[in-house]
């Protein structure tokens, strides 16, 4: 049974629900934005629906999405039938459910328009008189400001509560996309949730309803931010020890069970050697990229400054990921790569 943790309601406390087998199946589905994320999100809604459902795909990658389509046709059993499509628009004219996964905030935006002007295409009379609301869920870790522009103009072409648009970044990376054990943040209002919830909950195994629009990606952005400050606190710290003389594995025991204790020195530890399944033990290949590092920090500082929130070590941090990913043997690679840039012994 899967789980679902509501943090905002109307105080901020984790609530559990379980996940109900019996919520309504909804027919067409799009889904725009077939890369390393959202590919296997696509994969595992798709083979998760109904065969009387349908599902249509679309990326400006065209050969992604067709590739997407015959191994959703071939290798999984059951599921939705699945399509590509021309377009965005021509993917989600037909949608209930739209599930968007881009790079940054002016694709996001791109992509709305040209659903939108879709719609704009569409008898008033055919839009007004469809069965259920269409939902908009965006995955694409963005700026909140960029996300309630979406929000707003989605509402503005699918008035009197014909279209909702809803915030759900998540983490868990490539893996837990595989998997299907991403966790979502979402913003959105509690009324949507009974039908949200079911369609995020079979791409992830845990949802955390943050507030209204816009929420879940301030709450991504905060965890972020932090994250980006405590991998370079962690190659800093590591560098030192070692530069005077600690075996590593010994100073990450002792901080791991000490104060300084964090994501980055317990699971993601940038010294190789130190955690097995670490990118850093393996030439800090796949993991969380430098350059998404690097885009999700600047996402944060641009929310902070619209929110008049100081962020002191912010320029500072963007500094080391920019200078760092230029560097040829960092680009590319998982944003613990800042401990060979910072010359950490390997
Ligand atoms: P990606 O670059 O691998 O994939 C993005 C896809 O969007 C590409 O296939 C690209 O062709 C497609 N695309 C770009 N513009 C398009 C358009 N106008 N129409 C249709 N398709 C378009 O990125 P990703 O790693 O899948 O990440 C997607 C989002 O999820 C990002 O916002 C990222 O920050 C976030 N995220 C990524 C991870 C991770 O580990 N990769 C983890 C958490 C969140």
């Amino acid at each position: 049974m899967k789980n679902t943790i509501r943090l905002w309601r109307p105080a901020l406390r984790a609530q559990r629900r379980a996940f109900s087998s019996s919520s309504r199946r909804l027919d067409n589905y799009a889904f725009i934005g077939l890369g390393q994320m959202g590919y296997q999100m696509a994969r595992n809604l798709q083979s998760k629906l109904a065969p009387t459902d349908t599902i249509r795909v679309y990326d400006i990658n065209k050969a992604a999405a067709e590739r997407l389509v015959q191994e959703m046709k071939t290798q999984q059993a059951g599921g939705a039938a699945a399509q590509v499509a021309r377009n965005a628009g021509d993917a989600a004219r037909d949608a209930d459910t739209v599930v968007t996964c881009l790079p940054e905030p002016k694709h996001v935006k791109a992509t709305y328009d040209c659903i939108l002007s879709t719609y704009e295409g569409i008898q008033k009379g055919e839009l007004l008189t469809r069965p259920k609301p269409r939902v908009f869920i965006d995955c694409s870790t963005i700026d909140p400001t960029s996300s309630r522009e979406v929000a707003a103009a989605v509402t503005a072409a699918l008035p009197n509560g014909r279209g909702k648009f809803v915030d759900a970044p998540m983490s868990g990376g490539v893996v837990g996309a595989t998997a299907g054990t991403l966790t979502f943040m979402l913003g959105a209002p509690q009324c949507l949730l009974p039908r949200v919830e079911p369609i995020l909950l079979r791409m992830g195994k845990r949802v955390l309803h943050c507030g209204p629009q816009g929420a879940g990606l301030s709450a991504k952005l905060a965890n972020n931010y932090l994250l980006a400050i405590e991998n370079i606190a962690t190659a800093e710290a590591m560098n030192l020890g070692v530069k005077w003389g600690l075996d590593p594995k010994v100073l990450a025991s002792v901080i791991n069970v000490s104060t300084g204790k964090c994501w980055p020195s317990e699971i993601n530890n940038p010294v190789p050697g130190v955690v097995e399944t670490a990118p850093a033990s393996r030439d800090y290949e796949g993991g969380f990229g430098i350059g998404l590092m690097r885009k999700d920090l600047r996402l944060a500082m641009l929310a902070a400054k619209e929110a008049g929130a100081e962020l002191p070590l912010a320029d500072k941090a963007s500094e080391v990921y920019e200078t760092a990913e230029q560097q040829d043997s960092c680009k590319g690679r998982d944003f613990s790569v800042v401990y060979r840039w910072l010359g950490g012994k390997e």
